[in-house]
């Protein structure tokens, strides 16, 4: 039986943190995972048949973590030859509740943008200065690593993703001064701003339509699924000698018990059980990369990272590509985001738009602790309905009917920082839980950020599997690691 109690919410008010459920078995369809037939090849992979009953490494989650974890345990056991470290390849599970890569990844706007200077002030003055670079060095490394393994492949066109930039509205004067004064400050301490520019609001009207000052910064948008879909796809081609990927969806993990105390990877002895609904599977090490959900397994992470709902839709402009722009676009009042789809090559089509925000405006305050995505907000899609109409006169019919909208959960942390690293109780013990490893708590900027913490946890894994020692690379802010996070644990720990 689960008690809750109190703990801080996302807002400094006091809240019930419970453990969230498994992912909701009928979630609203997205754009990325139903608007064609076969954008979901892998959807049920593994579903049925014999389950895989031992392995290495679990990884609960198939979104762009838990794939991401196994791409770079495949390089990495593909670099160092890793089956001369103990018979046979390296064994990796992923075990997915829903279809596949049917979470955040395959629900959210596409984005992929590195942050550049946003925050950077404060960032400055709460953790002084290279802590605060590498927040925004840790965006740039994960976005030029997606970017290059999608060029270095030609996923480009597959995927869709279009180098269109992005450009933030300032809709408030507050939120124009605040936004200077973030590039003051970035400006000073080098952060790499080359790309960035400040567009004023006579040239933003002229440019692009609405009157507003915004900020320019280099991104991408591209389709998350497809992205993670051909990843998977090439890591489970790297399977052979060093290293072999399975996948089981609709194999929801419902609990992890450690069965063994010894940790000794070499003696062939398996320490933990992960049990699933459809039968259980030995491993030596597990890998949570459930985000939103991180606390059904985890129970004390309750209010430490919680699910929170977003919604997203697909709507038509009443203009073709040309009068909108390829950009990607954001605003600082409401946070909502939106892009263009990249239209056919000479189409005078109307352009289709990918919009999501107005969490603000939810019955549900900010849709925090909502781990409902089998419904939609009817506020948030009223709001989302009637925001473009307003920012793009002429460009957009107000009220116009989506063709699609949808809601994906997001596993936010009070600090809007990721948990990366070893499972660590709430009492700063990292041997309660040692052989286990968690990235998630994204808050809702994800794309630029789990497939680099993805890295870090594959190598901890295999430190931890050679007996060898695991040192943080420069980019990765200190800050992300969970045991600098115990203060973050001991507010909102769970009972049982
Ligand atoms: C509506 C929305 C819009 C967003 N827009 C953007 C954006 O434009 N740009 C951006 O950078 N970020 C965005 N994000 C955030 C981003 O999508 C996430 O941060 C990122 O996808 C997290 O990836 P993940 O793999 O950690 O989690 P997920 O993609 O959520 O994957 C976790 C997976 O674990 C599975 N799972 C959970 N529990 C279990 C269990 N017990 N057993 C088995 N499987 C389990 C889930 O079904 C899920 O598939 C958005 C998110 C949402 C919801």
């Amino acid at each position: 039986m689960t008690i809750p109690i109190q703990s801080r919410s996302l807002r400094g008010a006091v809240e019930t943190a419970q453990p969230t459920g498994l992912p909701f078995a009928n979630p609203t369809q997205s754009f990325w995972t139903d608007s064609s037939p076969n954008a979901n090849l892998l959807a049920s992979r593994g579903s049925e048949g014999p389950l895989t009953d031992d392995a290495d490494i679990c990884i609960v989650g198939s979104g762009i973590t838990g794939v991401g974890v196994a791409y770079h345990l495949a390089q990495a056991a593909q670099a160092t030859g890793y089956a001369s470290m103990r018979e046979g390849p390296l064994k990796v599970v992923i075990l997915e509740a829903r279809d596949f890569c049917s979470g955040a990844t395959g629900r959210n706007g596409g984005h992929l943008r590195a942050a550049t200077y946003i925050g950077y002030a404060a960032r400055e003055a709460a953790f002084g200065r290279d802590e605060a670079m590498r927040s925004y060095k840790v965006e740039a490394y994960t976005t030029r690593s997606i970017v290059s393994i999608v060029r270095e492949h030609g996923w480009d066109n597959d995927i869709d993703m279009v180098n269109g930039g992005h450009i933030r509205l300032y809709l408030t004067e507050a939120g124009a001064c605040d936004a200077r004064r973030d590039l003051e400050c970035a400006r000073m301490s080098s952060l790499d701003l080359n790309a960035v520019k400040w567009i004023e609001k006579d040239e933003m009207a002229t440019e692009y339509g609405p009157p507003y000052p915004g900020v320019y910064s280099p991104a991408y948008n591209l389709w998350p699924l497809k992205f993670v879909t051909k990843l998977y796809e090439h890591t489970e081609g790297l399977s052979g000698q060093h290293f072999s990927l399975t996948l089981h969806t609709h194999t929801p993990a419902t609990a992890v018990e450690r069965v063994v105390q010894t940790s000794d990877y070499q003696s062939g002895i398996r320490p933990y059980v992960v049990s699933t609904s459809r039968g259980s599977i030995l491993c030596s090490k597990v890998v949570h990369a459930t985000n939103g959900y991180a606390s059904h397994l985890l129970p004390f992470l309750a209010g430490c990272i919680v699910p929170t709902r977003g919604q997203v839709m697909a709507v038509r402009a009443e203009v073709s590509i040309d009068q909108i722009k390829t950009n990607a676009w954001g605003n600082d009042r409401g946070s909502e985001y939106w892009f263009v789809r990249p239209a056919q090559k000479d189409s005078d089509e109307k352009s289709l738009i990918i919009l999501g925000g107005a969490r603000q405006l939810a019955v549900t305050p900010f849709e925090s602790n909502v781990q409902d995505d089998s419904t939609v907000c009817p506020v948030v899609g009223k709001a989302l309905r009637n925001f473009l109409p307003s920012v793009f006169p002429g460009k957009f019919m107000p009220e116009r009917k989506p063709e699609m909208e949808w809601t994906g959960i997001m596993g936010f942390t009070e600090a809007g920082d990721p948990l990366v690293g070893p499972v660590v109780d709430p009492d700063g013990n990292i041997d309660t839980f040692k052989g286990q490893f968690i990235a998630a708590g994204y808050s809702g900027h994800g794309m630029p950020r789990a497939f680099g913490c993805a890295e870090i946890i594959s190598q901890m894994v295999i430190a931890e599997l050679s007996d060898n020692k695991w040192s943080r690379p420069e980019w990765l802010p200190e800050r992300f690691l969970t045991w600098n996070r115990i203060d973050d644990l001991k507010d909102s720990s769970f009972k049982a």
